[in-house]
């Protein structure tokens, strides 16, 4: 079918977004980053890790691990709320951020944010709990959503099942939003009847955060200016590449594909 197509590294290279000699971090986009909390600070320091090795000049991080996110990480910017982080081109949303009334209420005001969001993990929970799912129909800013297999079959009351172009296809239609179906084959599908398939997984990202950082190398990708659809394919790519690059040295961790991404990304910078 013509509306479902392989991402390849060619299409990785023409939508990668290049960096002119007028270039500063400002314009190369702010990216924020609302996860993580007292509880799972982890998720923060790997989902502002996967943001950092995107293309944006810039990451504010809004949320409860701002310690341990700028020992990990001293060029974010941080601060405890999303109201308080001031202006980003977009924002990512969700992993580890709890799912109780502080968690809900970070969410809507990411939600109302007037720029693209990557909703993963907790938020994707919120959404179901909370009857939050009708905000994002009225909402005109992009939307992608990054369920693995449990958390699509939360989000859409049953199991991807076998056919995953089709189970991401219509749970895009049905959330108005880009989805990107995590697994084996990652898949992603548009509102408007598109599928990517990514080529590049690896049983080695099968390990706790790689998620994180896949969300946060979205999100600086959606800040930088990629439409949702090619950010989607483009993170999930290049993560694949990333998880690969890893497993050379032996057992993966989320922060070593988080690391991985550079000289996966080295070709690709000007
Ligand atoms: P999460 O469950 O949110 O931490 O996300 C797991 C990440 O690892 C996603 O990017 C998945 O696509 C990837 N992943 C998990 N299992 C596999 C697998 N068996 N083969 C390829 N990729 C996988
Ligand atoms: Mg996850």
């Amino acid at each position: 079918s013509p509306a479902l197509r392989v991402t390849e590294w060619s299409d990785i290279v023409e939508w990668w977004p290049r960096l002119g000699p007028a270039s500063e971090k400002y314009s190369r986009g702010v990216v924020g980053v609302a996860t993580g909390s007292a509880t799972y600070p982890g998720a923060a320091v790997l989902s502002v890790g996967g943001a950092l090795a995107g293309p944006t000049g810039m990451v504010r991080y809004a949320g409860g691990a701002r310690a341990e996110v700028l020992h990990q990480h001293p060029s974010v910017i941080a601060t405890g709320r999303v109201a308080d982080a001031g202006r980003v081109q977009a924002w990512v949303c969700g992993s580890g951020l709890g799912t109780g009334e502080d968690a809900a209420g970070e969410l809507r005001a990411v939600l109302s944010a007037p720029v693209p969001v990557v909703l993963d993990a907790d938020a994707l929970t919120l959404l179901v709990d909370g009857s939050l799912a009708d905000r994002l129909r009225n909402r005109d800013a992009p939307i992608v959503v990054t369920p693995h297999d449990r958390e699509f079959a939360r989000l859409c009351g049953e199991a991807p099942g076998a056919d995953r172009v089709s189970a991401a296809l219509r749970l895009a239609a049905w959330m108005n939003a880009t989805v990107l179906l995590k697994g084996d084959r990652t898949v992603i599908g548009t509102p408007d009847g598109r599928a990517y398939v990514n080529p590049t997984g690896t049983s080695a990202l099968a390990t706790g955060g790689t998620g994180d950082v896949l969300a946060g190398l979205l999100g600086s990708l959606l800040a930088a200016g990629l439409p949702p659809e090619r950010a989607a394919a483009t993170a999930a790519y290049l993560h694949g590449l990333a998880g690969r690059e890893a497993a050379r040295g032996g057992p993966v961790t989320a922060s070593e594909v988080a690391a991985a991404l550079r000289p996966v990304l080295a070709p690709l910078v000007d």
